[in-house]
């Protein structure tokens, strides 16, 4: 059972738990990316199983009005085993969301694993018709070359500011630099795509940006944010008939991100702090 303090962060342990949540925010206008939590397998079982759960979970949101899709994680999927596991595993999840008419977002991990994830990102998408999405790191330098390679590549683009530690040879570290980098390709991306932009960011003045670049180009776009973060905000963006979609991560393997997300903010360590304590 997922103790209340985390279920802030956490769509619950199970995908019937998942579901109740995808149900609830799309009640308010919110769509749900669902995500099952799992990262960094060394064993071919291991990614394959989570393979096989997201083809599942795939089925079953098909067969439901929900509006819903789901993100996967590259170690998940076997990256770290090597690049034809994930590619193997990432292939059987897209082919789902191809026969089930649900879309497939993959994150974006560490640097070591960027060009083998854009390789089965290209491939994939075009052989699906755009059915799959994938998130880019802002802070890294390589980024700007990335979105010009991918510019002709249908399917989504999800654009963050990256969450990963990455030396200063290969990354801004800086934080303004990485909001520079940010706006930047944000631009970019509004030049040179006619959609399928994704402003994956909490940031109140990079979606007030997109809704600027929108207007001046013409690109449709999405706003994502994480499940517990600004959730306010993200029924207000879905209420002014701004398409929002709201990441939610889901499984047993809660414990490790719940204190992710609560490390990485005053506000949510404090949060947590009155949760225990409650006040
Ligand atoms: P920050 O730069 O952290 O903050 C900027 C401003 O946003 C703050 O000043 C504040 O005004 C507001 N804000 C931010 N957080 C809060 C909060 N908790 N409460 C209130 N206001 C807040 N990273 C990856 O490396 N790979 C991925 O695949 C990936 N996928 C993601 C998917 C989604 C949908 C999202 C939202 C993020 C993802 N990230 C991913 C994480 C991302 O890289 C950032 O680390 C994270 O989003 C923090 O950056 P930010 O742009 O949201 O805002």
């Amino acid at each position: 059972m997922i103790p209340p303090i985390a279920s802030r962060f956490v769509a619950g342990e199970t995908p019937a738990a998942a579901f109740d949540h995808v149900r609830r925010a799309n009640e308010d206008g919110v769509k749900v990316i669902l995500n099952l939590l799992g990262e960094h397998y060394r064993e071919r079982s291991a990614a394959a199983a989570d393979a096989e759960a997201y083809v599942s979970l795939i089925r079953d949101i098909g067969g439901t009005d929900l509006d819903a899709c789901v993100s996967v994680k590259p170690s998940q999927l076997g990256i770290d085993i090597g690049d034809d596991v994930f590619r193997e595993n990432l292939r059987r999840v897209v082919e789902a969301g191809d026969e089930h008419g649900v879309f497939v977002w993959c994150d974006m991990e560490d640097a070591d694993t960027t060009d083998a994830t854009l390789d089965a990102f290209e491939e994939l998408t075009r052989e699906f018709d755009g059915g799959v999405g994938q998130c880019v790191q802002a802070n890294l330098r390589r980024t700007r070359e990335d979105l010009d390679r991918l510019a002709d590549v249908p399917g989504k683009i999800r654009l963050v500011k990256g969450a990963y530690d990455e030396p200063e040879s290969i990354a801004y570290t800086d934080k303004a630099d990485v909001n520079e980098a940010y706006r930047e390709d944000l631009e970019f991306l509004f030049k040179e795509r006619e959609g399928g932009i994704a402003v994956g960011s909490h940031d109140p003045k990079m979606v007030s940006l997109a809704a600027e670049l929108s207007a001046e180009y013409g690109a449709d776009y999405e706003v994502q944010m994480l499940m517990g973060v600004r959730e306010d905000e993200q029924r207000r963006l879905a209420e002014e008939g701004v398409e929002t979609w709201q990441y939610a991560p889901y499984g047993d393997k809660w414990m490790s991100y719940f204190y992710r997300r609560v490390r990485e903010r005053k506000e949510n360590a404090l949060f947590a702090l009155r949760a225990v304590v409650g006040v």
